[in-house]
């Protein structure tokens, strides 16, 4: 076997539908002794958070509500300013990654423990990952104080989470856990945990497009969005991040959906190049002689996701500029792609055609 590293990263799970109601959600808060939290829950999702509120009465000292996607640092700056008002000795995070990254911002300065209750796929709350945007510039980092000590994980909560943004949200998980199979911190573990989200993934999303009530595939989906932020906290990322941090940045196209649309691409440049992986991807997603990118690229297909650049609102007359962009940013790599690579690779996604690009 080959020599690898891993690092772990500790926090408390309990998974299962019901896990936020009255008694289940008091047991666990209790082993934390928190007793002034902050309620951190964006505008939209105060219905979903008043049931938790219900649950821990009394422990509720305030409530911050102002959440904006990206975390501006103005915002960051008013959690703060709310949760040293308040005297807050917890965090309690309830909603999708935009909200968790709100409590991550006030941990990040005042080490104050999360609970973080998701109702997304997005993955966050398992990961030491913060990201601040200042002046148009997402900054991110990395620090062990921004880790939930607690995730509550209830599959109950999704069920309102519309079927389109759940499948976009879910293919986010995927991008995740594919992106696992190649970067240069992944290991045999990564390797496992990633297999395992895809499968989980690849089985619940088609089952909330038929039902979006089906709390089976919704538990299934989020089981693999929990597996898919574990391998992206330990694998961390690599080019697929990479190309839609460069896109979404330069040309503010919306997040979950950049991913599902260059991550067949991505997979066409990187699975292959990593022993393994190009099948166990696409054996997980339950394909069969397809390689892993025109297994994603059907799945998402299947599901009615964005498949080009262009429905998502990329300006044709950018291409070029952004193809520019995103062989700067794979310049990098240890095996760079060319500029002539990087030209077909956004074409292709542009045009939402087959993934099987030459990038050579
Ligand atoms: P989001 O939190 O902005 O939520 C998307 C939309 O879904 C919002 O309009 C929200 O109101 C709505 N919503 C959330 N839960 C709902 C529910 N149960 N029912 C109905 N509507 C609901 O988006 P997201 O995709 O969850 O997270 C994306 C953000 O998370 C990005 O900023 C991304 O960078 C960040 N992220 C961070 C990490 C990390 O490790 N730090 C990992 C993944 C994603």
């Amino acid at each position: 076997m080959p020599e690898f590293e891993y690092t772990g990263f500790p926090s408390h799970v309990v998974f299962g539908v019901g896990t936020t109601e009255r008694r289940q959600l008091a047991r666990v808060i209790d082993g934390l002794g928190a007793e002034r939290i902050l309620l951190v829950a964006a505008e939209p999702e105060q219905a979903l958070a008043d049931t938790i509120a219900d649950a821990l009465s009394g422990r509720i000292v305030a409530r911050f509500s102002h959440v904006r996607a990206h975390v501006p640092i103005e915002i960051a700056r008013e959690a703060r300013e709310a949760a040293d008002t308040a005297g807050a000795d917890c965090l309690l995070s309830v909603g999708g990654g935009s909200t968790t990254g709100t409590a991550k911002a006030i941990a990040l300065e005042t080490g104050t423990p999360i609970v973080a209750v998701p109702t997304t796929y997005a993955g966050s709350e398992v990961t030491p990952v913060w990201g601040l945007t200042e002046n148009g510039r997402k900054t991110t980092g990395v620090d062990l104080k921004v880790l939930p000590k607690l995730v509550i994980y209830d599959p109950q909560l999704t069920i309102s989470l519309p079927p389109q943004l759940s499948v976009v949200s879910g293919l986010n998980a995927l991008a995740h856990c594919a992106e696992a199979f190649w970067t240069a911190k992944r290991n045999p573990i990564t390797s496992l945990i990633a297999e395992e989200g895809i499968r989980a993934l690849a089985a619940g999303l088609p089952g909330i497009l038929a039902d979006p009530g089906d709390l089976e595939a919704r538990s299934r989906a989020l089981y693999g969005a929990w597996l898919a932020g574990t391998s992206f906290a330990s694998a961390g990322s690599d080019i697929h991040h990479k190309i839609c941090h460069v896109l979404g940045g330069a040309y503010d196209l919306p997040h979950a959906e950049t991913h599902a649309v260059v991550l067949p691409y991505a997979t066409a440049v990187a699975a292959p190049r990593v022993e393994g992986a190009d099948g166990r991807i696409a054996a997980a997603l339950g394909a069969g002689d397809e390689s892993a990118a025109e297994a994603i690229y059907a799945f998402e297909r299947e599901l009615g996701a964005p498949v080009s650049l262009r429905e998502i609102g990329l300006p044709e007359s950018e291409l070029e500029h952004a193809s520019e962009l995103v062989a700067d940013a794979l310049g990098a790599l240890p095996e760079p792609l060319s500029r002539a690579a990087s030209d077909a690779l956004l074409q292709a996604a542009f045009d939402g055609a087959s993934p099987l690009v030459s990038v050579a």
